[in-house]
């Protein structure tokens, strides 16, 4: 058994996963995906159809909005310009996904987030399948948002840090399997952190959180010259506006990365929800 084993054994002790889907209750076994019930796996928003070109949330099947170079992009993206080069998520975040969110975040269900992992990777296995036929590594590594210190002491966990944990191991197993080089990117979570304490940012405006979290991040000095030219893949559990993505990014362009990417669970609207 190797160490990353033996820590997924202890995980699993301390988060047992399973028996219970997380959003109604249900008995359910391990075999069910993301330790959801079916019936709850119906009721989430996954992402299926149209998207963003560019943060990634759905699009309605009715909307007819571009970009210069004709990519479908929302109404958002169209009014503000971003510092990450392209998003993707998983879920668009409704009551369901709402539920196991502040499961995850406030509930101590940490494991729960290593299920969101999985479905994070399922979202892109088949981009990652297409970039390694075709011999591109698309991400040199991949960094979770970090949480604030006074958060990660009360939660005891980054969670954005567990899904983009799984979301690699997943990748890795994927690799081993295939005929192909290896693709998997370097998981960094000591490269990017919070420079200061940030205020909640689930009653304010989009502006408000700009504010918020103008410079809220750093790059470790010591640590910068690894990503010097290097592409990112930034993990985050929920985008709204785009406000601490943004700040992300543009921490880690302003320290010499090439590219930042976005990968996220769930995404909405601008319509002030109650968490993020
Ligand atoms: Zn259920
Ligand atoms: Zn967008």
């Amino acid at each position: 058994m190797g160490l990353r084993d033996l820590t997924d054994e202890i995980t699993e002790a301390v988060f047992p996963s399973n028996i219970y889907c997380e959003v109604c209750g249900s008995l359910i076994d391990r075999s069910r995906p993301y330790a959801l019930c079916d019936k709850c796996v119906t009721r989430m928003h996954w992402i299926t159809g149209s998207t963003c070109g560019v943060c990634g949330k759905a699009l309605p099947d009715t909307y007819r909005g571009f970009d210069e170079s004709g990519r479908q992009v929302c109404y958002d993206c169209r009014t503000r310009a971003h510092y990450f080069t392209r998003g993707w998520s998983c879920l668009s975040y409704g009551l369901h996904e709402r539920e196991v969110m502040m499961a995850i975040k406030y509930n101590g269900k940490g494991y729960l987030a290593r299920k969101m992992g999985d479905i994070m990777f399922d979202r892109m296995e088949t981009l990652i399948e297409e970039a390694r036929r075709q011999g591109i590594k698309p991400f040199d590594m991949v960094i979770p948002v970090p949480v604030g210190q006074k958060r990660l002491v009360k939660r005891g966990y980054n969670q954005s840090e567990f899904m983009a944990r799984q979301f690699l191991r997943r990748w890795a197993d994927a690799d081993r399997e295939s005929e192909f080089d290896p693709t998997c990117p370097k998981l960094e979570t000591h490269i990017l952190g919070r420079s200061r304490e940030t205020a909640m940012l689930r009653s304010m405006n989009p502006e408000e959180r700009r504010l918020a979290l103008r410079d809220a991040f750093a790059v470790n000095p010591a640590l910068a010259h690894r990503i010097e030219g290097r592409s990112v893949l930034l993990i985050d559990d929920i985008y709204t506006t785009g406000a601490t993505a943004d700040s992300c990014s543009k921490t880690l362009l302003e320290a010499g990365a090439s590219e930042v990417y976005l990968l996220t669970l769930a995404s909405g609207g601008n319509r002030r929800p109650k968490d993020e």
